[in-house]
């Protein structure tokens, strides 16, 4: 339970943050709430040389809209948006996702950008971040750069963000009127992992049909995973019970889990299936307005 040796460094700017991380490559990580790194060097199941703790630099927890995006800062705890109204009131795919989160200890110092930095296709951010289309400002030496989500989950535990660069903002569209989003988890008990979940954001038309669809999966392979063929099939169609059930068995049909103590592949694949089934249903509730 003690991590084998690392040197701390707690930068006091962004830039100096970067530049460390530059000077040591590969064998530096960034800290942020350490809720996932910290147990992971604990166990040993990782080592690093260097930690460079981000918890000291000015400006990067913030939740506000801005130029069409809602703009999470990077260091931004899970507290933070559970006691946003802003995020209460109008992104309630985000306020689900947030609330099923571990637990209160934890959410106190767990981080958005460490939640999806870290590339754990069980995490739950990552299913949300895909069904709002969300977008990740990485910065490195080179400056600030903008990775559409769909590009950013590369493989288990891996992402686009390069060695020297920091998640420093989160941007997802401000969604247009008529819009409603919605987030289920199954979990053996509260504050474990998801045994499945899904995330769903849609928007309707001025008649009522769905506009845009996103559907996002947890725990469904070996990254989050969007369902796009289902994502496709509701484009243009009401939201009626059986176009909702279509869609949902294409998503359960799209998830490829693994088995684990959490449950066996099939379980989980049905799972999905009927998580998405009744996000979809809450999501076309809240774009109702009810
Ligand atoms: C008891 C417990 C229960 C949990 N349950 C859940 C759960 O139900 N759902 C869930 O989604 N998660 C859960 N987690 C995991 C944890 O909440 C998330 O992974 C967490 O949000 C990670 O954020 P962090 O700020 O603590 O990141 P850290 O632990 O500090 O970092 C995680 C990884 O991301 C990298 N990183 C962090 N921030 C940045 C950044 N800004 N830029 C670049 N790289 C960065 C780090 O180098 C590291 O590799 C649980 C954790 C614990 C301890």
């Amino acid at each position: 339970m003690i991590p084998a040796p690392f040197d701390y460094h707690a930068p006091a700017t962004l830039p100096e943050a970067v530049a460390l991380l530059a000077k040591h490559g590969g064998s530096a990580k960034v800290l942020s709430g350490g809720q996932s790194l910290l147990p992971l060097l604990k166990l040993r199941l990782g080592q690093v040389e260097h930690l460079v703790d981000i918890g000291k630099i000015p400006g990067l927890e913030y939740v506000r809209e801005d130029g069409g995006f809602l703009k999470i800062g990077g260091r931004t705890r899970e507290a933070a948006l559970e006691h946003s109204d802003l995020v209460q009131k109008k992104y309630p795919l985000l306020a689900d996702t947030t609330a099923v989160i571990a637990d209160p200890l934890v959410r106190n110092l767990a981080t958005v950008g460490g939640n999806l930095a870290h590339g754990d296709p069980a995490n739950d951010h990552p299913a949300a971040m895909l069904a709002y289309r969300a977008e990740i400002v990485a910065t490195g030496p080179k400056g600030a750069r903008t990775i559409p989500i769909d590009q950013f989950f590369t493989g288990l535990f891996q992402t686009a963000l390069q060695p020297d660069e920091i998640l420093t903002e989160i941007r997802i569209p401000v969604p247009p009127a008529r819009s409603g989003g919605a987030y289920l988890k199954l979990e053996r008990k509260v504050g474990d992992y998801a045994t499945a979940a899904s995330a769903a954001q849609v928007t309707l038309g001025a008649g009522g049909a769905i506009e845009k669809a996103g559907i996002g999966l947890t725990d469904a392979g070996p990254t989050p995973l969007r369902a796009s063929a289902a994502e496709d099939f509701l484009r243009g169609k009401k939201g009626d019970a059986a176009t909702l059930a279509e869609a949902a068995k294409l998503a359960g049909e799209a998830a490829s889990p693994s088995a684990d103590r959490r449950g066996a592949v099939a379980y989980k694949k049905e799972m999905a299936r009927v998580l998405t089934a009744r996000a979809l249903a809450k999501a076309v509730a809240r774009a109702q307005g009810a």
